[in-house]
């Protein structure tokens, strides 16, 4: 595979596991330094462990991306270790599913404190110095659910698609600075965030799949990475699903 991304420097969120590590993976296949950012910074190390072999330039900071605060101090560490961040991966992400009835405000909070103000919380902290550069790439993890709804997701459902009217306007508000800003919206991807559902609704599921199984982090992986290359260079404000064919 050709090192397109050699000499570029990414922050992924939710590093530690599941889609976040797909794409660690994959960006690190094509050379790309990568910080991997996730509240357990043991976890991101592991990751990093396994790259760092490959030739890969690796940092792997603690960040509740919910906390500006934590989120500012990780991103100047990194930002003093590398000098610059070309890319930013809004990954991180949680659920707290329950019918509205039953939500406790509390979960409804963490999820949309999670979700949708960590991606403000992220971007806002990476932004200044792509707008130094004038150059970079904001990709951030939403939800075929943002799209369609889903019955026990309201809290969850509204984090992501609230991330689509992030994208769409902050795309606005900085293409003259040639940074692009774009949403990835997967279905249903096996990682521990769906290893919960049981073989029966895991196959009712793979029914409402035109493509007929769920994906892998490696699907989502493919589409970030596409929307991180030149290839992607006149694309900015759109929202790509990687669902299998769920919406369309
Ligand atoms: P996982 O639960 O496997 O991983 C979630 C990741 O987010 C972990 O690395 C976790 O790391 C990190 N994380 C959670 N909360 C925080 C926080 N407050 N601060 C920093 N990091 C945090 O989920 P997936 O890999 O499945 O999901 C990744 C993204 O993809 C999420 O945004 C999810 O909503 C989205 N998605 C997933 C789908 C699926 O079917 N799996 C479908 C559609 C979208 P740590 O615990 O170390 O903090």
């Amino acid at each position: 595979m050709s090192r397109v991304f050699e000499e570029h420097v990414a922050m992924i969120t939710g590093a530690s596991q599941g889609i976040g590590e797909a794409i660690a993976h994959r960006l690190a296949s094509e050379g790309c330094n990568l910080i991997l950012a996730s509240r357990r910074k043991a976890a991101c190390e592991k990751v990093g462990a396994l790259l760092d072999k490959e030739g890969i330039d690796t940092l792997s900071v603690a960040m509740d991306v919910g906390d500006l605060e934590s989120v500012a101090a990780s991103v100047e560490v990194a930002l003093e270790r590398f000098g610059r961040i070309d890319f930013l991966v809004n990954n991180a992400g949680i659920t707290r599913d329950n019918l509205l009835v039953r939500m406790d405000p509390e979960d409804w909070d963490a999820v949309l404190r999670t979700d949708l103000t960590g991606v403000y919380n992220c971007t806002k902290a990476v932004l200044r110095s792509m707008l130094r550069r004038r150059s970079g790439r904001v990709v951030t993890i939403s939800s075929v659910v943002g799209l369609l709804g889903n019955s026990g997701q309201t809290a969850y459902g509204a984090a992501k698609a609230g991330v689509f009217g992030f994208t769409k306007s902050l795309a606005r508000e900085i293409a003259s600075r040639n940074i692009t800003v774009n949403a990835v919206a997967p279905g249903y991807i096996s990682t521990d965030m769906t290893a919960e559902l049981s073989e029966e609704a895991t196959e009712k599921l793979q029914q409402g799949i035109p493509l007929g199984r769920l994906g892998v982090g490696a699907d989502v992986a493919g589409a970030v990475r596409f929307l991180l290359s030149e290839d992607a260079a006149y694309i900015t404000g759109q929202i790509l699903s990687v669902d299998g064919g769920m919406y369309m």
